[in-house]
C-alpha cells in the first residue's frame, strides 16, 4: 500500500498542496464537504442524459452524407471504451481520429487498428512533423503557458496535447460536416453538466483566440494547421458540432471497462504509467508538474472519482501516490533532448 507523505483529505485524496485545499476537524476537503449526497439525484441526471443522447443520435444517424461522428480517439482504455459505444449502443458512422504525438505506445497504436478493425470504424491518424512536437513539448516542459486555473486539472504538457487534439478533431468536423464530436473524458476529467453540449461558432471562435494567444508567436504560426482558420466561423457557421462526453453518463469502472474493451482485441500496454494506458510522455509531465507544483496533475480528476464513488481510495491513492517511472520520464526527456 502507498503511504502518501503529505497530509491527505481522510475522504477523497487531495492533499494539503493542493490549492485553496481546507480540512474540517475529520480531515475531510472543503471540496468532499460542499458535495451534496444525493446519489439517487445523480442516478437521475445519468438517466436524462442517456435519453438525450439517444434522441441525438436518432436525429443525426445517417443524416451528414458523411459520418455521424468524429471520436478523439487516443488508443487508451476509456477512448476504445467510447468508440466502443458510440459503435454498438448507437450505430453511429464514426471516424476515430487520431493525434499521434510521437509518444504514442507501440501498443496504443496496435489497440487503434484493432479496435478500429474489430468495430469497422475507419481510424484517421494525423501525425505531425517531430520538429514541431519537439518544440512544443520542450517549451511546455519547461514553462507553464495556460491560465492558473488549468494548472489545477492538467500539466502543460497534456493541456497542450489536449487543445491540440480537440481543436484538430472540431476543424475536421467542419471540414466534414460530421454533426457529433466525441471524448472519452472520464467522470473525474469532465463534469456531466457539460456532457452534451452544442457547440457555436462565437464561443468556439474564443476559444480558439485563447488558445492561441498563449503560445509564442512563433509556435502558433507552426502550429496553425492544427487550428481553425479564422474564415470558418463564417462558411461553416450553420456546421458547428455536438460535443459529446458518454462516459460521465454511463457506468464507469476501470476493471470493467478493460474487461470490455479487451473484447476487441484491446492490450493493456507495459510501458505506460499508472495514469494512462497508451501515452510514454505522461510520467515525464506528471514529473515537471509535480517539481513546480508539489502536487500530481491527475489528483482533481481521481479525487473527483473516489468522490463519486466510481474508483476506490486506495486505488486513488495508489495512481496518485505511487513514485513516477524513473525509466520512463528518463525516457521522454532524452527524446526531448532536455
Ligand atoms: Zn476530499
Amino acid at each position: 500500500m502507498t503511504h502518501p507523505d503529505v497530509k491527505v483529505c481522510s475522504h477523497c485524496i487531495l492533499p494539503e498542496t493542493f490549492p485553496g485545499v481546507s480540512f474540517d476537524e475529520h480531515g475531510k476537503c472543503n471540496h468532499c464537504l460542499r458535495e451534496s449526497p444525493g446519489g439517487e439525484k445523480r442516478d437521475e441526471k445519468r438517466k436524462t442524459y442517456r435519453h438525450r443522447l439517444d434522441s441525438l443520435a436518432t436525429k443525426i444517424r445517417g443524416k451528414s452524407g458523411s459520418y455521424d461522428v468524429v471520436m478523439a480517439y487516443s488508443g487508451g482504455k476509456d477512448s476504445t471504451y467510447t468508440l466502443k459505444l458510440l459503435k454498438e449502443q448507437f450505430d453511429l458512422r464514426i471516424l476515430a481520429l487520431t493525434f499521434d504525438n510521437h509518444f504514442v505506445s507501440p501498443m496504443a497504436l496496435q489497440n487503434i487498428k484493432r479496435a478500429s478493425d474489430t468495430l469497422q470504424v475507419d481510424s484517421m491518424i494525423v501525425r505531425p512533423p517531430w520538429p514541431t512536437i519537439k518544440a512544443l513539448f520542450s517549451l511546455t516542459a519547461r514553462q507553464d503557458i495556460f491560465p492558473a486555473p488549468t494548472l489545477l486539472r492538467a500539466s502543460t504538457i497534456c493541456t497542450a496535447c489536449i487543445g491540440l487534439v480537440k481543436s484538430l478533431t472540431l476543424k475536421t468536423a467542419l471540414e466534414m460536416a460530421i454533426p457529433l464530436v466525441a471524448f472519452g473524458w472520464s467522470p473525474g476529467q469532465a463534469p456531466i453538466q457539460s456532457a452534451i453540449m452544442k457547440t457555436n461558432a462565437e464561443l468556439m471562435r474564443r476559444n480558439q483566440q485563447a488558445m492561441k494567444r498563449v503560445f509564442p508567436a512563433e509556435m502558433t504560426s507552426r502550429l496553425a494547421s492544427y487550428f481553425v482558420p479564422d474564415t470558418y466561423y463564417e462558411i461553416y457557421e450553420d456546421r458547428f458540432p455536438y460535443n459529446i462526453h458518454p462516459l460521465a453518463f454511463f457506468d464507469y469502472n476501470e476493471e470493467g471497462i478493460k474487461k470490455a474493451v479487451s473484447d476487441l482485441g484491446w492490450q493493456d500496454p507495459a510501458d505506460t504509467d499508472t495514469n494512462s494506458t497508451n501515452c510514454l510522455l505522461n510520467a515525464f509531465a506528471n514529473h515537471c508538474h509535480l517539481q513546480r507544483h508539489g502536487f500530481h496533475p491527475y489528483v482533481w480528476e481521481i479525487a473527483n472519482m473516489v468522490r463519486q464513488g466510481v474508483m476506490g481510495r486506495d486505488e486513488g491513492i495508489k495512481k496518485i501516490y505511487a513514485e513516477q517511472d524513473q525509466d520512463q520520464i528518463r525516457y521522454a526527456r532524452e527524446k526531448l533532448g532536455l
